[in-house]
């Protein structure tokens, strides 16, 4: 007899893992597979911030931009270590929006959901302020508003181990080839980069395949019937750090566009977004020389030091999966979801929900519509959930990060501050799981590159599926950034050493 779950989940990202959890925590009996690691498409690519979209009001997206406002207070609770309040600047620019338009924004931003920890936006000058240091003297005021940030990739991770702690199935490296539909179930061939093709049933099929929705719903053979998918490619450069305070700005650009310039991994500032159409492989997105310029041109319109080129020191792009609204203009595409259901000939046939579009912001409540929407057809009846719910590592007292970070560094005084801080925010509570009975820095392991003990990387291979270089030092971390290729090599050949050591053991 083959597996049988209720839900098959196919895609990885913030959108299935977050489905996978929400699913699981209502007593489905749930499978995840991502082809390739959690997180590796979209959802690790994204500018990081759990925000309300200040630019979408422009585009009367009052229902997203609410929903994601709401958002960020549900999310800053559940993850605390992951997710923190940012302060955005946004400098008046003369020939740009006037201040009135500004203000009459910020003010439904202020109004369209409930704050309890953030705070209102108000009015900055920049003549001799810190948030005015770093900006040209032609600009003298802006405003300053608050969102949050967050760490993209592991919030997908955080997903997925909440919903393999309630059950869930989680399997990377594992592709879904092939679907089809038997009546009231899907018979789905899926195969693992270890242990080759198998055949698993499924009541309901959840697509959240992100640039490859469309493949999957022709692999339904439903090709005829798929909504039309806008992939939109937006790249990010990094830079040494430009600012020493931690606010972000946020800039207009004369296109109508905006650009953030965000504080990144404490040395860094990150530079991002553009809007550019995209028809190619989005396994194979990258950065153009002219988005580079654009970025580069764009700050560099506010700077008092210019950013150059050569000060790029990492670059990464990613591609919005948007429901085609037929928008004309790439920047100004809805980033709201779209499910798209379909249930056979006869209308009850086994389901298989697309997903369309969509916000990291916005996942949970995006998770929840879509239980919601297979409820009837899998006929359950439990409520939503994850809005009380916290994420692994996040049950953080009172969701006080600096108490806890304070707690800690109290019981683990032989630990280096840097690496504790940064383990206090990769793991919350969960630090603690990690450490387990380690007691001085000699019960860490070897140190493989500089920061990086044996004992980090075990615990990500056993408990978060990392298997590969990368997976540890681009996605589960971003130690990857500044490292030499030497130590990148002795993480690699770690990795390798302990493959070659399982085969030996089988
Ligand atoms: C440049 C940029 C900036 C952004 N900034 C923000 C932001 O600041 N805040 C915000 O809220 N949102 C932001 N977003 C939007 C957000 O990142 C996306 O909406 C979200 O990540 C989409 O997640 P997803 O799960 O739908 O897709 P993905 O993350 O792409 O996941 C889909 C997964 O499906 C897997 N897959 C595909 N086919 C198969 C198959 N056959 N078998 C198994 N697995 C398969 C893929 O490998 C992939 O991992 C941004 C997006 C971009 C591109």
């Amino acid at each position: 007899m083959s597996e049988q779950y209720d839900l098959l989940v196919v895609g990885g990202g913030i959108n299935g893992a977050g489905i996978a959890r929400d699913a699981a925590g209502r007593g489905l009996s749930v499978l995840l597979v991502e082809q390739g690691d959690l997180a590796s498409a979209t959802s690790s690519s994204s500018t990081k911030l759990i925000h309300g979209g200040l630019r979408y009001l422009e585009h009367y997206e009052f229902r997203l931009v609410r929903e994601a406002l709401q958002e960020r207070e549900v999310l800053l609770a559940a993850a605390p270590h992951i997710i923190w309040p940012l302060t955005f600047v946004l400098p008046h620019h003369q020939g740009l929006r006037p201040k009135w338009m500004l203000r009459a924004g910020l003010f439904l931003y202020d109004h369209l959901a409930k704050r309890k920890r953030l705070p209102a936006s108000r009015a900055v000058s920049f003549r001799g302020t810190p948030e005015g240091a770093p900006i040209k003297p032609a600009f003298t005021s802006g405003f300053a508003y608050a969102d949050c940030w967050v760490d993209d990739a592991r919030l997908v991770v955080l997903n997925a181990l909440d919903a393999q702690s309630r059950g869930a199935i989680i399997e990377t490296q594992t592709r879904c080839e092939a679907l089809s539909r038997q009546n009231r179930q899907w018979l789905a061939t899926i195969t693992s980069s270890k242990n080759g093709p198998r055949t698993i049933t499924a009541r309901a099929i959840v697509n959240a395949a992100g640039p490859w929705v469309t493949g999957m719903v022709k692999q339904a053979g439903l090709g005829a019937k798929a909504a039309g998918l806008r992939l939109v490619k937006g790249s990010h450069i990094v830079v040494p750090r430009i600012h020493p305070h931690d606010h972000c700005y946020i800039f207009q650009n004369q296109d109508g566009r905006i650009a953030f310039a965000i504080p990144y991994q404490r040395d860094y500032t990150l530079i991002g977004t553009t809007d550019i159409p995209y028809d190619g492989d989005p396994a194979q997105v990258a950065i153009s020389k002219d988005e580079i310029t654009y970025l580069l041109e764009l700050v560099n319109g506010y700077l008092a030091t210019p950013v150059k080129r050569e000060d790029v020191v990492w670059d990464y792009s990613g591609v919005r999966p948007l429901y085609d609204d037929k928008n004309s203009s790439a920047s100004a595409v809805t980033r709201d979801y779209l499910f798209d259901l379909d249930r056979g000939d006869t209308g009850e046939q086994a389901p298989i929900l697309s997903i369309y579009g969509g916000k990291i912001t916005t996942y949970r409540r995006l998770a929840e519509h879509a239980l919601q929407k297979l409820a009837p057809c899998l006929g359950n009846r439990t409520g939503d959930w994850t809005a009380q719910a916290t994420l692994p590592g996040g049950d953080i007292p009172r969701g006080d990060f600096g108490a806890f970070l304070a707690n800690c560094t109290a019981k683990l005084p032989w630990l280096d501050k840097s690496i504790l801080q940064r383990w206090a925010r990769c793991y919350g509570t969960r630090l603690f799981a990690m450490l387990g009975a380690a007691q001085g820095v000699s019960d860490l392991g070897p140190e493989i590159a500089p920061g990086l003990y044996e004992i980090e990387l075990r615990f990500l291979m056993k408990t978060e599926w990392a298997c590969c270089a990368d997976d540890v030092l681009w996605r589960r971390t971003k130690l990857g950034l500044g490292m030499k290729q030497a130590d990148i090599d002795a993480v690699t050949n770690w990795f390798n050493d302990i493959d070659a050591s399982r085969k030996v053991a089988q």
